[in-house]
């Protein structure tokens, strides 16, 4: 799934394409990505600004947002050619945008204002003060992976940031928030911000089909140090990286080198 730097990327690679075209025509193949509402009426207006929040896309249009979420395989692709895996075909006075989505996870929805769900996620860790971070979290009595994917306590995690921030930051995927000491938190706080970045650098994390809105890869998966790595050694020390559930999530850690 596009977590924060794939998002990212997809916004900065649309925005040149898309600011200040006018939405010719809008054409939805499915209801299912807009939840059974009816289709967006947006055809005529103007894309002002392109804007991640959290893992979310937002397009201000003249009057009305239109936000969209790539849920686990949502594509948003500049003038490509549509395949039987487009969902959804913004023609635009210049080009146009396709949203492809195989599995059908993602959704797109236009509201006068931000919906409700969307602007009740919590901060963005790029933007988050180190000392608010530390306190949000003690203040929490659960496990810190849960703690870090919850959008509504921090919006853009997902499960390979957090396999990969926790590992780099040696704090154990199920220790308890408010025993965590506070300078082991902020340095966590540091490392989401540093991973955030250099993965956003690389264009993101291709794990499965991940692609920029030009359709391009990201490399930053060549970096990771314990996703997907069960079995791998530790780059640190050399033990395995182990794979357990947490959150009903796969997790991955080093049972040396993170602790409670
Ligand atoms: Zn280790």
């Amino acid at each position: 799934m596009p977590e924060l730097p794939e998002v990212e990327t997809v916004v900065r690679t649309l925005r040149p394409s898309v600011i200040g075209r006018r939405i010719e025509e809008a054409r939805f193949f499915t209801h299912l990505i807009l939840e059974g509402k009816p289709e967006p009426q947006v055809n005529g207006m103007t894309i002002q600004s392109v804007t991640r929040y959290g893992k979310n896309i937002l397009l201000q249009l003249n009057s009305g947002i239109l936000a969209i979420h790539l849920g686990m395989t949502g594509k948003l692709l500049v003038d490509s050619v549509p395949g039987k895996y487009t969902r959804a075909i913004f023609t635009l006075d210049r080009g146009a945008v396709l949203y492809d989505d195989i599995r059908m996870f993602g959704r797109i929805e236009f509201d006068r204002e931000l919906p409700p769900h969307i602007a009740a996620l919590g901060p963005d860790p790029l933007e988050i003060d180190r000392d608010a971070f530390v306190q949000a979290v003690r203040a929490r009595k659960t496990r810190i992976k849960p703690l870090l994917l919850n959008q509504n306590f921090l919006r853009g995690l997902g499960n390979i940031y957090v396999d990969e921030t926790l590992f780099r930051a040696g704090i154990h995927p199920e220790a308890v928030t408010s025993r965590i000491k506070p300078e082991r938190l902020q340095r966590l706080h540091s490392v989401i911000f540093d991973v955030l970045q250099e993965s956003i650098q690389a264009g993101g994390s291709s794990i499965s089909d991940y692609v920029d809105s030009a359709g391009r890869q990201g490399s930053f998966q060549d970096q990771h140090r314990v996703y997907g790595k069960e079995g791998a050694s530790c780059p640190t020390c050399g033990a395995p990286i182990l794979r357990i559930v947490v959150a009903q999530r796969g997790t991955h850690f080093c049972a040396k080198c993170q602790k409670r």
